[in-house]
């Protein structure tokens, strides 16, 4: 039985491949699972794109020949084993949540009983059971320069299931899921392709140019993280497939290759330390105090903060589910710094909009912006320089806030400098029609940065770095990070590690 979790494909399928080697019919099946429906992470959104990767699929392998089934993995499987002789599970292996993680234990314990052997295969260059870095470059190196594992559904022995055994078991998927929404990306493996082709062909030229910008990078960023992330394309087939376009495209792929190569090192820590969902990568900020202001969390997660820059992205997340990474780190160092609010709420509230939602780049992520690592330089992204810097002719703003549709774009990044003459002539009345800004920005900043370089000086802190470089860092990273921690403790002045980085 080959149970698909998050590589719903035909391309490059580790698992596919190998049972297309194996005499034995083989059973597919996919679960939405309840307990993963209903957490505060998750959303509509995420299992419609899911549902719309799994039609994809049926088109491509038979419309009878995957099961799907709403309900827990454990009972699935129980409901299964009882129709059919379960020789073998074979799955991709899933850095997920620590709700998965709990699962597949449970899943694991009952095969044993069952005298099922299961058996899991990396997926995306991500090492199970590694305790350091040593030797990852190279395996990742490998792994992504590889060979791609084909499938060719005439090779598939399938299994037709007989939905009649399931009866009982079969709670009709939520129609929402199965509705689409044209706002958001279309999943599927079909789509994922194009996507990657329109990329490879034309869009990728102008990618370094735009990353920055909120609006363009929509055109040019590739938007696979969704396809990624739900695996409808994996991300070796992504990078071989943009390698082949290097020699045209230069240095816009060397830094989409960078990406492609974060995405890995990112997930593969979350892979190691599953906590880090959770904790603080540097458990020394455990005690850190941050009190919760649902006045703030309102507004930051409805797009209604008096800054423009944070509304117009909050609300583009909302409605689209994408965002490109500047300004996704914007949120998250608003959020954790300027509002001084818990980085796990922040977290927890875009992984629910992000379509792309990836806890293993999520996570670590978050938790880097919001300085819990204690050894990232620290970087504040700016609200009103990000207004200014990249969105050309306040486009983005335009587009998101529409109650600033008359305000010049020059005035668009500080709308509460708006004298009242020009609110009279704007026909935009701060207070009214748009909010005043929620905190004095430069003071909350500062005094959070404050706060912070107290406790991330202190030894508590400290005393935890060369552990989490040893764990998590490349073995040429740590001296990097070694001179860093030599900068903090005063070769260079503050002033300078507190300048974001253009
Ligand atoms: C707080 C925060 C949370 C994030 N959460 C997620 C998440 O849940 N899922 C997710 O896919 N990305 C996440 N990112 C990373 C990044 O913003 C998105 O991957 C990117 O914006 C997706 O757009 P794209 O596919 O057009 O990216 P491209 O620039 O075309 O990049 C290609 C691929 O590389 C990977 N990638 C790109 N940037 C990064 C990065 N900075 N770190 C790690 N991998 C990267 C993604 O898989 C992406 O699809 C997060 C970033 C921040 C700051």
């Amino acid at each position: 039985m080959v149970w698909l979790k998050k590589d719903v494909r035909l391309h490059d399928h580790a698992v596919l491949n190998y049972v297309m080697q194996q005499p034995n019919p083989i059973l597919i099946i996919y679960l939405f699972e309840p307990s993963l429906i209903s957490i505060p992470e998750s959303d509509v959104r995420h299992w419609r794109f899911a549902y719309q990767g799994i039609q994809d699929f049926r088109g491509k392998i038979g419309h009878n020949k995957i099961l799907v089934l709403h309900a827990e993995a454990l009972d699935a499987l129980k409901m299964i084993a009882e129709a059919y002789a379960i020789q073998a599970i074979l799955s991709h292996q899933e850095t997920g949540l620590e709700i998965t993680y709990r699962r597949d234990q449970a899943v694991r314990k009952w095969c044993k009983r069952k005298g099922i052997n299961w058996k899991t295969f990396e997926r995306d260059g991500v090492r199970r059971n590694i305790p350091d870095r040593r030797g990852w470059q190279k395996y990742w190196d490998d792994y992504m320069n590889g060979d791609l594992f084909p499938v060719d559904v005439s090779g598939l022995n399938l299994i037709r299931p007989n939905l009649n055994h399931f009866q009982n078991g079969m709670v009709k998927i939520p129609d929402l899921i199965a509705k689409p929404d044209p706002s958001f990306q279309r999943g599927g493996e079909t789509k994922a392709m194009k996507l990657l082709e329109s990329f490879t062909q034309n869009r990728a030229k102008s990618y370094l140019k735009n990353l920055a910008r909120p609006s363009l990078s929509q055109e040019t960023c590739s938007r696979l993280s969704p396809y990624i992330a739900h695996g409808h394309v994996s991300a070796r087939h992504v990078y071989q497939e943009t390698k082949a376009v290097k020699d045209r495209l230069g240095r816009n792929i060397d830094q989409f290759h960078n990406r492609l190569w974060w995405r890995c090192h990112y997930i593969q820590k979350l892979e190691t330390e599953y906590t880090i969902e959770k904790e603080p990568i540097n458990r020394g900020f455990i005690g850190i105090e941050k009190e919760f202001r649902p006045d703030y969390y309102k507004a930051w997660s409805n797009g209604s903060t008096g800054f423009p820059m944070i509304d117009a992205s909050m609300r583009c997340l909302i409605e689209t589910g994408y965002l490109n990474f500047r300004m996704r780190a914007m949120l998250a160092t608003f959020w954790s710094f300027t509002l001084w609010q818990d980085w796990r709420i922040g977290a927890a509230y875009l992984a629910k909009v992000f379509l792309d939602f990836e806890p293993g780049i999520h996570y670590p992520q978050f938790q880097m912006q919001a300085g819990m690592t204690g050894y990232h330089p620290m970087r504040i992204f700016n609200p009103i320089l990000q207004a200014k810097k990249y969105d050309d002719y306040g486009v983005f703003i335009k587009k998101w806030v529409h109650e600033l549709g008359n305000v010049p774009e020059n005035l668009l990044a500080t709308p509460w400098e708006l004298s009242q003459m020009e609110q009279n002539f704007y026909n935009t009345h701060i207070g009214k029609d748009y909010p005043y800004p929620l905190v004095n920005y430069d003071q909350a900043t500062r005094e959070a940065k404050e706060k912070y370089w107290a406790y991330r000086n202190s030894e508590h802190v400290r005393k935890n770095l060369p552990e989490l470089w040893r764990k998590h860092s490349l073995p040429k990273d740590i001296i990097n990070y070694e001179e860093e921690l030599n900068i903090q403790t005063g070769l260079v002045t503050e002033s300078v590690m507190y300048n974001p980085k253009p």
